[in-house]
């Protein structure tokens, strides 16, 4: 009988940051720290976690193997509102990860001023090795372990890497079973679960939005942009078809099975079509559409293009491989994808780097309209949420720019300055710890 969790797939061992997401998490903090001359202490009580969980999380397999995983749940703070963040199912979580993506979540919550705190949950196991009723049981054993922490005003998780809406809707029931109904403890939910209409596409949407919006800065129109995005999941493929339906040219795009690239321009119709069809493995494995040549992961960064988002994993730009960077502009999909090494490399560059907590916070602005719409039970249009989502992200937008040039620093300085500022201003007026 199997006790330990099933082996690492090659390519993900292959993909180990040499980076972690803390070292990188360190680096924004402590830059933007120096620019505020925030003190030893306050730097120590920002920075550390409210609580941190490590749970058991055993599954009997369908063959009658059992593997016991293991799960986290970190609650970074809460000066500002409920903790939010997302749940990622991923062999590579360990508890640096989660802390640092804890930790970033309070930021960009702050950044972008919705009324949330930041957290992040997680379990070590690879959800493309499980049958669906398996991780149905693992969600419903990590849920058990952790409900008493979470609540719409206390904890609201919400889909990471290796999650989506059905794994939110098994949570709204476990979460249920000892609580009560209650949709809000949860985002990224189902329609018919409570979720609101444009969440799925929210964090690609937000993407597309702060690109142009840099693009536009730097003189350039969407026409004017061939576009390469890491990562054809949640995040990087609703970014691709959106890029495309802004009238930009998406040249190429990759999945943990390799990069496929086609200077003419992608079909994203049909890349789609072949990722979702009934016989595959969700993967893009062995694509082969008219025009496209195979990338290998270690050249995808290279690629010719006017825009990069990486939308995958954390440390994806690093020092060996920033300097093959051709793109004017890094869009940051999935959050801590540029080391602190490559982040300078750069800007020495004259590559300009929209943020993480800036890029993909469309995720969370969506998330705070669907647990606003529980709250009042009343379902919004979609355009009226895409065009919220709009103007709240521009908002962050123009703060960020306009601080950026006030400071003469980056955008991430300046975002990192913006949102430790607002989360040290909400410690300080709820008064004596
Ligand atoms: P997902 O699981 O839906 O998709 C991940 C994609 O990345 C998959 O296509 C996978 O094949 C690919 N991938 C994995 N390893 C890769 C590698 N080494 N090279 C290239 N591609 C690889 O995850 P997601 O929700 O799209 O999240 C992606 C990133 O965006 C994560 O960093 C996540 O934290 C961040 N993010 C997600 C959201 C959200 O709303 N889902 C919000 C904000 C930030």
């Amino acid at each position: 009988m199997s006790v330990v969790p099933p082996p690492l797939s090659s390519a993900l061992v292959a993909e180990q940051p040499r980076v972690s997401a803390y070292e990188i998490a360190t680096a924004n903090f402590d830059r933007a720290a120096d620019l505020l001359e925030l003190t030893p202490e306050w730097r120590k009580l920002i920075r550390s976690s409210f609580r941190e969980v490590r749970v058991e999380v055993p599954l009997y397999r369908a063959d009658g193997s059992l593997v016991v995983f293991t799960g986290y749940r970190v609650q970074h703070s809460g000066a500002r509102g409920p903790f939010k963040g997302g749940i990622r199912y991923s062999p590579l979580v360990d508890i640096d990860e989660v802390r640092a993506l804890a930790e970033t979540m309070t930021y960009k919550t702050a950044l972008v001023n919705v009324p949330f705190g930041g957290g992040k949950g997680g379990v070590n196991v690879d959800p493309r090795t499980l049958t669906t009723l398996e991780l149905e049981h693992v969600t419903r054993r990590y849920i058990s372990r952790i409900h008493l922490l979470l609540g719409p005003n206390r904890d609201v998780p919400a889909p990471d890497m290796g999650t989506n809406a059905q794994v939110m809707a098994w949570i709204v029931d476990q979460y249920g079973r000892q609580h009560g109904y209650n949709p809000a403890v949860v985002t990224g939910k189902p329609l018919e679960l409570g979720g609101s209409p444009g969440r799925e596409q929210a964090t690609g949407r937000g993407v597309v939005i702060t690109a142009l919006a840099a693009a536009r800065d730097m003189g350039l129109v969407p026409s004017d942009l061939r576009v390469a995005v890491q990562g054809f999941g949640n995040v990087g493929m609703n970014a691709a078809l959106l890029f495309a339906e802004a009238g930009c040219r998406v040249v190429a795009v990759s999945d943990v099975s390799g990069g496929y690239h086609s200077p003419s321009g992608l079909d994203l119709a049909d890349i789609r079509g072949y990722k979702e069809r009934e016989d595959g493995d969700g993967t893009l494995r062995d694509y082969a559409g008219a025009g496209v040549r195979l990338v290998e992961h270690a050249d995808f960064m290279g690629v010719d293009c006017d825009v990069l988002v990486p939308a995958a994993v954390e440390s994806a730009i690093h020092e060996d491989n920033v300097a093959s960077v051709k793109a004017r502009i890094v869009v940051e999909g999935a959050n801590l994808p540029v080391t602190p090494g490559a982040d300078r490399a750069l800007n020495e560059m004259g590559v300009l780097v929209v943020p993480d907590i800036l890029a993909n916070a469309g995720g969370v602005i969506v998330s705070y309209f669907e647990w606003s719409q529980n709250f009042q039970q009343y379902t919004w249009e979609e355009a009226d949420v895409n065009q919220r989502l709009e103007k709240m992200l521009m908002k962050a937008y123009a703060d960020v720019t306009s601080r950026a040039k006030a400071l003469g620093s980056t955008l991430r300085e300046a975002a990192f300055v913006l949102a430790i500022d607002r989360v040290v201003k909400a410690e300080k007026l709820r008064g004596s710890l």
